[in-house]
């Protein structure tokens, strides 16, 4: 972390803390968010700066990560469930994540045609509702219990930390972006 000040605090906040709940949202976030592509291409994707350096920070000092991500596109038809989980895999590789890293992904979204996709169940697991963070950290509840943290770059995404009563913070400031 550099000389950004929200960037400083969050390290601060890290050392006093033993452990926590650290959940991320992935595109925009981790990646490059492929909506914001012109060509909307799935497949094409790099992993954003300072990440794969602060994540390692974050396991070496034993916060237990994760990632929470709405991937409607399923729900729309647009990617198949295979090929997200085949762009998750190779996602964790690249940010040098465990391939078990504790993933939450809805495939939900209003507008889908296929019922089982915006049935009611489905859609309280979408952002901005909080169901994907509250399933963590209900799993991970030992991290949990020293704080849980969501970072993303939407404001959905602030909406779900607070509907989970997470601490939120936004991508470009816990990453110290440039
Ligand atoms: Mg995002």
């Amino acid at each position: 972390m550099g000389s950004n000040p929200i960037a400083r605090i969050f390290q601060i906040l890290f050392q006093q803390r033993p452990s926590m709940l650290i959940l991320f949202d992935l595109d925009g976030t981790l990646i490059t968010s492929y909506m914001e592509r012109p060509d909307r291409q799935y497949h094409r994707w790099q992993v954003l700066p300072n990440r794969r350096a602060l994540l390692a920070q974050l396991r070496a000092e034993d916060h237990q990560l994760g990632i929470a991500t709405n991937q409607g596109g399923v729900g729309l038809g647009f990617i198949t469930q295979a090929a997200f989980y085949r762009k998750l895999g190779l996602v964790l590789e690249a940010l040098e994540l465990p391939c078990d890293l504790p993933v939450a992904v809805c495939f939900a979204h209003p507008q889908a045609r296929r019922k089982e996709y915006r049935s009611p169940d489905a859609l309280a697991r979408r952002k901005p509702n909080p169901g994907m963070l509250l399933e963590l950290a209900q799993n991970f509840s030992e991290a949990a219990a020293g704080g849980v943290l969501y970072v993303g770059d939407k404001p959905e995404d602030r909406q779900a930390a607070r509907a989970a009563g997470a601490d939120f913070a936004w991508a470009e400031d816990f990453f110290d972006q440039e």
